[in-house]
Parts: structure tokens; C-alpha cells; sequence
């Protein structure tokens, strides 16, 4: 038997949960129960202005109605989100993040301008402009009251910590970090005073999760993760990216596209039994 592993499952409470999701918890559940471990779930509600307590609440009761079971406290990233920032702050002094006053508009237009611009999974790589701003600058725009955002600078992040970083993915193998698909991140928002990734880093490695268990859709954040675990000085788990639920004409279940949320097919008589058996973890 293999080692014990600790997974967490770690959703946003932005919606209701699908068979998309129940899919990701019952395979970071079954991993750890496999191997005699543990397993954990995360609220990830950092992003305030898009989460809903009444999402919170009804995830916890579909998955118990799953029959999954975690442990407790549960973690509530807005409850730390003052621990999120204060790392931020220790980042930028290290000059780590540069200030980005730029718009969704300012980069679109910057985008179509260059010929060949790269684009990650989830969208555009944001393509700079704010990288190079003089000192004098960034400081008279502050100043002056304009919003901003604090991104990474890769370069500088790499002159630090080498471009030699790996971590191995369960389904292919050693993986060489390549942070520059997603570039430049955001990693303090205007609006929220930190960012997904540099919260969820710091709380694998809080929480002690051995094994990250998560959609392939985040395979390319894994390696600006990578890189952000060597800049904290954090361990690196093993991961396990796996196939995303598609609908009957393969589509990607997700909320915006209106999957069926796990409460309606409960209200139609589908059992969690039955779910099981569907997602492919029955006995
Ligand atoms: N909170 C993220 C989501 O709901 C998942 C983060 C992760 O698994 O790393 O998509």
C-alpha cells in the first residue's frame, strides 16, 4: 500500500456544485481514503465581490449528501486574508511585484496590436506594459490615486530561484516549471488585496497536502505555483490534474454554461449512489 497522502478538495462558493465538481471531490476523497490519509476542504472565498455564504452552506450539504467526509475546521480563506496580503507585501519588498495600472481594456487593445501575442488556457498573458514603468512613474500614479494591480515579475523571480524547477504531475510524469505560460500574474488584485495563487500555495503548504488532486484545467497555474512554492520557500507536493467531466455533446461542465447543479438531480431522484456509479468510483 502506498504512503498516506493528505487532498483537499477546494471549491469557490460561486455557484452550485455539478458532477464536474463531484467528480474532484470524490477523487481527491477516494485517493486519500485509498492510501489511509487524509482529506481536506478548503473554501476558497477570497474573491468576496463574486462569492455567496448560501453557495458555502449548500456545498457543504451536497457533499455530505455525497456521502464525503472531511476534516474539521474547515478552512475559510477569507478568514486569513490578512495573512495572504501581509506575504504579498513581503514579495514586493523583495521587488518581486511591480505595480500594473493597466485596464482589461488597456491590455485587450495592446494584445491586438501585437502580432503574435501569447495566450494561456484561461486567456491572454498579459503582455508587460506596466513592467518597465520607472520608479518615478509608478510612484506619481500611486500618488495621483490610480488603481492598481501587483503582478510577479517573472524575470526577476527566476534570477532568484533558477529556471531549473520541477514537480511531478501523477498522470505525466516530471515536469519542468514553465511559469512563462501564464507570465506576468496577478498576484495582489485591485479589488480583493491578493490573488488565487498566492493563496492557495500558501494554504497547501499550511494545510500539509501532500497531493494536489484538481482539474487539468489548472495544469498551466501549476507551474507559476511551482515557481511561488520555491519564492516562499515552501514544499512541493505531487499533483494529479485529471480529466474534466464533458457533457453528452462534450462540452466542459461549468457553472457559467449551466450544468445541472447536484441538488436538482437529487430533487429528481438520482441518488448520490447513483452519482458514484456515473463519475466512475463505484465498487
Ligand atoms: N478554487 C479553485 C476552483 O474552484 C480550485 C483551486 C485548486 O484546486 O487549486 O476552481
Amino acid at each position: 500500500m502506498s504512503s498516506a497522502i493528505v487532498t483537499r478538495f477546494a471549491p469557490s462558493p460561486t455557484g452550485l456544485l455539478h458532477l464536474g465538481h463531484a467528480y474532484s471531490a470524490l477523487f481527491a476523497f477516494e485517493a486519500a481514503r485509498k492510501s489511509g490519509g487524509s482529506f481536506l476542504l478548503r473554501i476558497e472565498d477570497i474573491d468576496f465581490t463574486r462569492c455567496r455564504r448560501e453557495f458555502e452552506v449548500a456545498i457543504l450539504e451536497d457533499l455530505a449528501w455525497l456521502g464525503i467526509e472531511w476534516e474539521t475546521p474547515v478552512r475559510r480563506q477569507l478568514d486569513h486574508l490578512h495573512e495572504y496580503v501581509a506575504v504579498a507585501e513581503q514579495l514586493r519588498v523583495r521587488g518581486l511585484l511591480y505595480p500594473c495600472f493597466c485596464t482589461r481594456k488597456d491590455i485587450q487593445r495592446e494584445i491586438e496590436l501585437a502580432a503574435a501575442a501569447p495566450h494561456a488556457q484561461e486567456g491572454p498573458v498579459y503582455p508587460g506594459m506596466c513592467r518597465s514603468l520607472s520608479e518615478d512613474e509608478r510612484q506619481s500614479r500611486i500618488v495621483s490615486g490610480e488603481s492598481f494591480a501587483m503582478r510577479l515579475d517573472l524575470n526577476r523571480a527566476i534570477a532568484e530561484v533558477g529556471s531549473d524547477l520541477e514537480w511531478i504531475d501523477l498522470e505525466r510524469g516530471l515536469q519542468k516549471a514553465q511559469p512563462e505560460v501564464l507570465g506576468d500574474v496577478v498576484l495582489v488584485r485591485k479589488d480583493i488585496g491578493c490573488s488565487y495563487h498566492l493563496a492557495v500555495v500558501m494554504d497547501d503548504a499550511l494545510q500539509g497536502v501532500t497531493r494536489i488532486t484538481r482539474g487539468q484545467d489548472l495544469f498551466q497555474a501549476t507551474h507559476v505555483q511551482r515557481l511561488l512554492k520555491a519564492l516562499l520557500n515552501l514544499p512541493t507536493p505531487e499533483y494529479h490534474h485529471h480529466p474534466l467531466i464533458c457533457d453528452t455533446e462534450g462540452k466542459r461542465l461549468a457553472k457559467r454554461h449551466e450544468a445541472e447543479p447536484l441538488r436538482s438531480l437529487k430533487s429528481r431522484g438520482v441518488s448520490a449512489h447513483d452519482v458514484w456509479e456515473r463519475l466512475g468510483f463505484g465498487q
